[in-house]
């Protein structure tokens, strides 16, 4: 099966926000909401200060942290994108804590939001509005095994101005569906060497969260059960108050009888 990924070349990225914008109008995002942050980062000491835009997003992690902890099926991996439906979402907020590149966000109708990677355009044959839009080339779309030749490429071009230019993404996180070209470490702009779930939370997953659902399974025995002696009770007091009117009429004193006595 062909696995579909895509380029963001730092050493391209001009910070002009064309994507953030294309992002926004065409996924018709709320005021307060958007899927890219651009920043500048600068590092070294002059004369040798270098300086790149920093372009985060969601970057669709093969293992995505986010998946693992939703517990509605909200988040879910499709064609390698990591897709959200939104009216699945219960606003947890699990996916937020998550995520190691800190991507979701609860937004202002208390339910999580984040980059879909424009799905639906991809599959009626699109390009992503962020990709369209780019213009210096530094996003692209397409088969993976042609985004990383080329990514490849670029980080042996880029070594002659940043020497510490570098790939990111092609095992990190099971493999991103984003595969970025560094011109710097990962560290010098603000991404993890080995992006995990926090530990906080693989302990929530791996202790609190199966002993909740044990309790909620006991909660919901202890229920049914209670409702099962309920209902029990409730047929027996029926039963009792059918049987009283009969006992009574049984014992009051028929006409005849009270005719013999006289
Ligand atoms: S970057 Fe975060 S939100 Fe995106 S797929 Fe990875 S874990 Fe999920
Ligand atoms: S892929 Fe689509 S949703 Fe994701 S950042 Fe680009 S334009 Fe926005
Ligand atoms: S549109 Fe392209 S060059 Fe402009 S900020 Fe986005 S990725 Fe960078």
């Amino acid at each position: 099966m062909t696995t579909y990924a895509y380029l963001l070349d730092l050493g391209r990225c001009l910070g002009c926000q064309a994507c953030v914008a294309a992002c926004k109008t065409g996924n018709e995002l709320p005021q307060n909401v958007q899927y890219i942050t651009i920043s500048e980062k600068s590092w070294g000491k002059f004369p040798t200060l270098q300086s790149v835009i920093e372009n985060k997003r969601c970057y669709h992690c093969a293992e995505a942290a986010c998946v693992s902890v939703c517990p509605t099926g909200a988040l879910f991996k499709e064609d390698g994108l990591t897709r959200l439906e939104r009216d699945k979402c219960s606003g947890c907020g699990y996916c937020v804590d998550a995520c190691p590149f800190g991507v979701p966000k609860v937004a202002a109708d208390g339910l999580s939001s984040k980059c879909d990677g424009c799905a639906e355009v991809v599959k009626a044959g699109g390009q992503p509005w962020c990709v369209k839009t780019c213009p210096s080339g530094a996003l692209r779309y397409g088969e993976r095994e042609e985004i990383l030749a080329e990514a490849r490429q670029r980080v042996e071009f880029l070594k002659t101005r940043y020497p510490k230019a570098r790939l990111y993404g092609e095992s990190e996180a099971g493999g991103l569906g984003v595969i970025v070209v560094l011109p710097a470490d990962p560290e010098t702009l603000d991404l993890p060497l080995n992006p995990q779930i926090p530990a906080a939370i693989q302990t929530w997953q791996k202790v609190v969260q199966p002993a909740s659902l044990g309790l909620t399974g006991l909660a919901v025995l202890t229920t049914g059960l209670a409702a099962f002696i309920a209902r029990r009770n409730h047929h027996k007091e029926l039963e009792r108050m059918r049987q009283q009117p009969m006992a009574k009429a049984a014992a009051r004193p028929t006409s005849d009888t009270k005719e013999s006595d006289r």
